[in-house]
């Protein structure tokens, strides 16, 4: 991400201008936060079915399967097509999380599906992992 950022004085006539490189400042202060920001910040409930240092797996509201939920990395990145180098351990991060979980909770078959762009069906632009399986959760 590089934002040209312009800064006025009083009288309008002069500026400044830097570029943000970072992503991650730019996203928390500067982007529209969305609705898994705000799930994951307490703000908004939602069915939590586990959570650690990098991850939140919560209920899918509108679930498309038996089990359906969404594994959402603590680290904003907004979506697969913004993955950089820097962020590319976190798509895998997730699938391990999802795997993970299923093996504990003895699911043996699942989908898993990161949506892409508008185009690829995506609606909330906060990176995450459809988990669906037609099995149910130990404590469902
Ligand atoms: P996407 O289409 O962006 O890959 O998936 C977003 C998912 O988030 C959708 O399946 C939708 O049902 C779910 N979702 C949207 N808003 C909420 C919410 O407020 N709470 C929960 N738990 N899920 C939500």
């Amino acid at each position: 991400m590089n934002v040209e950022c312009r800064i006025w004085n009083v009288g309008g006539t002069q500026h400044t201008t830097f570029n943000i490189l970072h992503s991650s400042w730019y996203s928390s202060s500067m982007e529209e936060r969305t609705i898994f920001h705000k799930i994951l910040d307490r703000e908004i409930p939602a069915s939590i079915v586990y959570e650690d240092d990098e991850v939140l797996a919560f209920k899918d509201i509108h679930p498309k399967a038996t089990t359906h939920l969404l594994f959402v990395p603590k680290h904003f990145v907004a979506s697969i097509a913004d993955v950089t180098p820097e962020t590319a351990h976190i798509p895998g991060m997730l699938i391990l999380k999802a795997q993970k979980f299923a093996q504990e909770q003895g699911i043996r078959g699942y989908k898993l599906t990161f949506h892409v762009g508008k185009g690829g069906g995506q609606e909330v632009f906060y990176l995450h992992l459809h988990f669906l399986s037609e099995e149910l959760l130990i404590s469902s």
